[in-house]
């Protein structure tokens, strides 16, 4: 028995349907069960990750992605640990009128954090209501 990997349209599809019923989901985990359920009702193989079914999830017009963090000693990441785009630096001046950096943030996602590098731990999907 192999595994399918189902096309974005499709899981998108899913993904809103899901989010439609449930209106809000608390972790990736959670949403890619939920999706993977539906989508084995369409084919027993389909299989998806939790990184990829939030992925998709940020292309849903609407969807709103709550990132909780948790302090990390990490230096900060080259990509956004959201959606994996590139991050720019925010800039702000010290009590000397130094330039410096202050934290960063995804132009995509509009993930953002300080300087001191949040990780995130748990992603909560909200479908927001016209
Ligand atoms: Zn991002």
């Amino acid at each position: 028995m192999g595994v399918r990997i189902p096309n974005s349209e499709l899981v998108k599809r899913v993904v809103f349907y899901t989010m439609k019923r449930r209106g809000m989901v608390h972790t990736q985990e959670e949403l890619a069960e939920l999706v993977q359920k539906e989508l084995k009702k369409l084919n027993k193989n389909f299989s998806i990750t939790p990184q990829r079914s939030r992925k998709i999830a940020l292309q849903i017009n609407n969807m709103e992605i709550t990132v909780k963090t948790k302090k990390s000693k990490k230096s900060r990441p080259k990509k956004c640990p959201v959606c994996g785009n590139k991050l720019k630096s925010i800039y702000g001046k010290n009590l000397l009128d130094k330039r410096i950096t202050v934290g960063f943030r995804c132009k995509i996602c509009g993930y953002h954090a300080n300087e001191k590098f949040f990780a995130p731990m748990k992603y909560e999907f909200k479908l927001l209501k016209r």
